[in-house]
């Protein structure tokens, strides 16, 4: 059975959540979207549109903006990119369509074209208005996907566009993935995650939720169906492995992260650690102190310049407040009943770059919270194991695709998103989507025949 009405009432922001999380880019006005829209050059050939993974016609929705033609501005922008809304507001832009902008030829600011999208894209949320697209005629074929993150949103949108059925099966309670559960409150309110599938959802897609497939529901779920698209993630984030660490008062980012989006986490202690120097990591020391602590530390092993972190993620935290060690690295979390110290020792690079410990240069941070950041694993274990998609290839955990059509080396299995980029952004996992449920369909039309 579907569970689609499930989110259908939308979970209130905790108001302590909305108050110490409010928008990091504020929304235009009327009037300051045409002034920014009519800025724009209209290029031919725009670099921000080859920027874009998913290749928005991004001069194409700026004009439509310029011109007042908002609901067609949202249609052009959802053409593209069904997860418009969300990729409006977490889209690093400034390494993707905004970095491309010609502007910076000319030493001017470039076009915010996040801000614009996001301005049709609210206009239609707020307009009531429907999805702008429809079921396609009813082909009798059914796809089941597996994880309702961006990558199998994207996924079912275009199947169902082509009148393919579309099962979604996925773990929490909720869907949306990591917009929903781990994109910061800031950039993305779950709230608004949330609206923007209830929208898509119109299409026809079927949910259950609170439904992990393990290996036995994968072999019944390839059975049952024409085809299978895993958007399955990344797992959890890696252990430390030292002494200590799984004393109370030591976390990972995904659950810290998590708990305070959904509301269930509103403080945390004084002196707060995250250990590692990600964008998840900044995202969870940047929580930190916003949620209440006084001192929170980043803990790297290497220098900022080998950060994975953006830079400009980097230059934000500093503003949130966030101090970093750097060239340390965790050797044991002291506490009795709960943490009380991060104990450390500094590391130098030797000739061929690995880590030496320094003899003699222990040290203590003294902390009441440990978060660990440190990345995610695979789920390659998992499939591995589950009967025909043990043909599944991988490479490094990855599942490998082709990456024109997001077929799997088992013909009937598809794949997008994180699982099989290593982790990126939420508008590589929606291109991943959208170009397997292309793919999905085109496939099944050289098996059974146009319907
Ligand atoms: C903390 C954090 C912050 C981020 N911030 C940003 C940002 O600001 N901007 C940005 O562009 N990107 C950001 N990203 C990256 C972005 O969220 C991901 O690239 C994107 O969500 C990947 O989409 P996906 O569909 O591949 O996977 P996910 O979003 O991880 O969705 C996978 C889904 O599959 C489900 N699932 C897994 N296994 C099973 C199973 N066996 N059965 C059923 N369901 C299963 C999971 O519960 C999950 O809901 C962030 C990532 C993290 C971790
Ligand atoms: S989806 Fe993201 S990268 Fe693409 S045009 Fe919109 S904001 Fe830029």
């Amino acid at each position: 059975m579907s569970d689609s009405a499930v989110f259908s009432k939308h979970r209130p922001t905790h108001p302590e959540i909305a108050a110490r999380f409010p928008d990091l880019h504020p929304p235009f006005d009327k009037q300051s979207a045409t002034v920014e829209s009519n800025r724009c050059l209209y290029c031919f050939d725009a670099p921000c549109t080859t920027a874009c993974p998913t290749h928005i016609d991004v001069p194409g929705f700026i004009k439509k903006i310029a011109s007042g033609n908002l609901a067609g501005s949202a249609r052009t922008i959802l053409d593209a990119n069904i997860l418009g809304a969300s990729c409006s507001r977490a889209c690093p832009v400034q390494v993707l369509c905004e970095g491309a902008c010609v502007m910076h030829r000319y030493n001017k600011q470039p076009i915010q074209i996040a801000r614009l999208q996001r301005f049709a894209m609210d206009a239609l949320h707020q307009s009531g208005a429907a999805l702008p697209f429809a079921p396609g005629p009813d082909t009798g074929r059914s796809v089941a996907l597996i994880g309702a993150g961006p990558a199998s949103l994207a996924c079912a949108a275009e199947l169902r566009r082509r009148g393919i059925r579309a099962i979604i099966y996925e773990t929490r309670p909720l869907p949306g993935g990591l917009n929903t559960y781990g994109v910061a409150e800031y950039k993305l309110p779950l709230v608004e995650s949330l609206r923007e599938i209830e929208m898509l959802s119109g299409l026809g897609i079927d949910f259950h939720f609170n439904e992990r497939v393990d290996r036995e529901m994968l072999v019944h779920l390839e059975r049952e169906h024409d085809a299978v698209f895993l958007g399955v993630g990344l797992g959890a984030i890696h252990q430390l492995g030292i002494a200590g660490d799984q004393l109370a008062g030591v976390t990972n980012a995904l659950d810290f992260i998590a708990g305070y989006k959904s509301g269930a986490i509103l403080t945390v202690p004084q002196r707060v650690a995250v250990i590692g120097a990600g964008n998840t990591a900044i995202d969870a020391a940047n929580a930190a102190r916003r949620l209440g602590a006084t001192s929170v530390h980043m803990v790297y092993r290497r220098g900022p310049e080998k950060m994975s972190a953006f830079a400009f993620e980097y230059e934000h935290s500093k503003q949130e407040g966030v101090q970093f060690l750097w060239h340390v690295q965790p050797i044991g979390i002291r506490g009795s009943k709960t943490v009380e110290a991060l104990n450390l020792i500094q590391l130098a690079a030797a000739v061929d770059d690995s880590l030496i410990p320094l003899p003699g240069s222990e040290l203590e941070l003294p902390v009441d919270l440990v978060i660990l950041a440190i990345g995610q694993a695979t789920h390659s274990a998992f499939l591995a194991e589950a009967g025909s998609a043990a043909k599944i290839a991988f490479d490094g955990g990855r599942i490998v695709i082709d990456r024109a059509t997001g077929q799997t080396s088992h013909p009937k299995f598809f794949a997008g998103g994180d699982c099989t980029n290593g982790g990126r952004e939420v508008v590589d996992a929606v291109a991943d989507g959208k170009r397997a449920g292309i793919g999905i369909a085109a496939w099944l039309e050289v098996q059974h025949g146009r319907q």
